[in-house]
């Protein structure tokens, strides 16, 4: 079972259906959509192959996902 939780930003409370999806949120979609997102998600290849290889290697890529900062709506 998912607890519904208010929304970091404007203190609605956000879907028990997106919580099951991303656990890990703190806003709810309307919140999330403008600040573009929630996450800054960096995308770094990894470098296996040697330098100067023909070879390339399509596996490895490193995400790392960074939590925007919240700022309350309308508090500005
Ligand atoms: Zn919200």
């Amino acid at each position: 079972m998912t607890t519904p939780q208010p929304c970091a930003r404007c203190g609605n409370e956000i879907p028990a259906e997106r919580l099951q999806a991303l656990p890990e949120t703190q806003v709810c979609v309307a919140c999330s959509r403008a600040m573009g997102g929630e996450f800054t998600v960096y995308v770094t290849p990894e470098r296996i192959s040697k330098e100067g290889s023909l070879k390339k290697n399509y596996g490895g890529y490193t995400t790392r996902k960074v939590r925007k900062p919240i700022k309350p709506a309308g508090g500005e």
